[in-house]
């Protein structure tokens, strides 16, 4: 709060100085145009006073805000993400201070009627930002559920303002997954820790109004299976799967364990021994760049026979400029060993969901030697490129 609240103060105050000079200035004109000198002395005090005291105004709310600063360390990780994370996010953090700014603004009794250039510009600014928005969810490729129930008016600014900032930062990690190495991923989470709480949180947000979620898919899938099938859930995000699961045991693998029973890891390395699983799970969850690693890392821990079912974002497989199709995708699946299991369903316009078998031959990645932490295993096989999902504003 405090952070954005000085920011704010900050700005107000410096459109408040602006406004001084502009006033100024419009006393040093009626001091020429005015008919006697006596009356544009009068004229340009009152307006200096009156810009003073509106300066001094804000000069009190932004000590009463640097005083008042009481949650500090949670500012300083806002601001860290902020940092490593840039672009997206500033906007909205505009967006919010102006906002912000446009609440705050009722303080000041004169503001009626000194709208001035400034204010304009300013409000050309968000109609344009909003306008942006409004092109950024035609045309986003991603997949986003209806906007949440917000009652005009009803969510305090500063409620707005986290919520806002908060919907950034998920796209932002979001978009950070899916444009890097898993290993990175796991470097850059190790350095911010709890930052993927706000992940978990924002994907939740994202997919709980959707019609069905893949995740529901698998555990109705899984409820078709033995309960002594042992499931390895990669990239398990909240681990969900393991509590909704009939099976005994689901070993829980994302980049960090905010969940109980989540292994903390980069999957393209999970502390499985070979050939000791019946299920794998991929719910939504191949983002990384080396996502051929997870997959090989999956028919490392599988059982042979044991099934490989995967739930993936459908527009990630247009097959567009060099990215995969759904079989360009599945033609490297099977030179890795996997065996399609019926075909791929396709009754869901958002994802598809493919059952694969592990076969006994082939097994190129069986024979990969693991390579020491930060190396990529090489299998030689040549996955093709997928599409990063990006999630769209709401
Ligand atoms: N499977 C869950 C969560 C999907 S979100 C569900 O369907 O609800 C995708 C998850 O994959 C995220 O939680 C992300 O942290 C995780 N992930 C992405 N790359 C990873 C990697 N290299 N290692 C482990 N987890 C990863």
């Amino acid at each position: 709060r405090s952070r954005w609240s000085q920011a704010a103060a900050a700005k107000n105050a410096s459109k408040e100085s602006s406004k001084v000079s502009k006033e100024s200035s419009k006393a040093s004109k009626a001091v020429t145009v005015a008919s006697t000198a006596e009356t544009a002395r009068d004229v340009a005090r009152q307006v200096r006073r009156e810009a003073a005291a509106a300066l001094e105004r804000q000069a009190a709310a932004l000590r009463a805000e640097v005083s008042s600063d009481d949650d500090e360390e949670e500012e300083v990780a806002e601001g860290d993400w902020g940092a490593q994370f840039s672009s997206d996010e500033d906007e909205d953090e505009d967006a919010a201070l102006d906002a912000a700014l446009r609440g705050s603004d009722t303080e000041d009794e004169e503001e009626g009627e000194m709208r001035d250039d400034d204010d304009e510009d300013t409000e050309e600014k968000e109609a344009a930002d909003d306008e942006e928005e409004e092109i950024d969810e035609e045309e986003a490729p991603g997949v986003s559920a209806p906007p949440p129930s917000k009652g005009p008016g009803k969510l305090s600014l500063v409620d707005k303002m986290r919520a806002k900032l908060s919907g950034g930062q998920f796209r932002m990690l979001n978009e950070a997954l899916y444009t890097t190495t898993g290993d990175r991923a796991l470097d850059m989470v190790q350095d911010s820790p709890g930052m993927f709480a706000a992940y978990h949180q924002g994907f939740r947000e994202q997919t709980k109004e959707w019609p069905v979620r893949p995740l529901d898919l698998c555990v109705r899938w899984l409820r078709t299976q033995p309960s002594t099938a042992a499931v390895a859930d990669f990239g398990c995000g909240d681990a969900e799967l393991a509590r909704a699961a009939p099976q005994t045991t689901v070993h829980s693998f994302d980049l960090e364990s905010d969940a109980p029973g989540v292994v903390a890891c980069n999957m393209a390395q999970v502390p499985l021994p070979d050939a000791s699983v019946e299920v794998a799970v991929f719910s939504l969850s191949l983002m990384g760049t080396d996502y051929g690693a997870f997959l090989e890392e999956a028919h490392r821990v599988l059982k042979v026979g044991g099934v490989l079912w995967i739930a993936e974002v459908r527009s990630r497989f247009d097959g567009s400029a060099g990215h995969a199709s759904v079989s360009s995708f599945l033609a490297v699946c099977a030179q890795l060993g996997f065996v399609l299991k019926g075909k791929p369903d396709e009754s869901n316009t958002m994802f598809f969901i493919v059952h694969l078998v592990k076969g006994k031959g082939a097994a190129r990645a069986g024979a990969k030697v693991r390579g020491k932490a930060g190396a990529t295993p090489g299998s030689g096989l040549k996955w093709p490129k997928l599409k990063a999902c990006i999630y769209k504003r709401r």
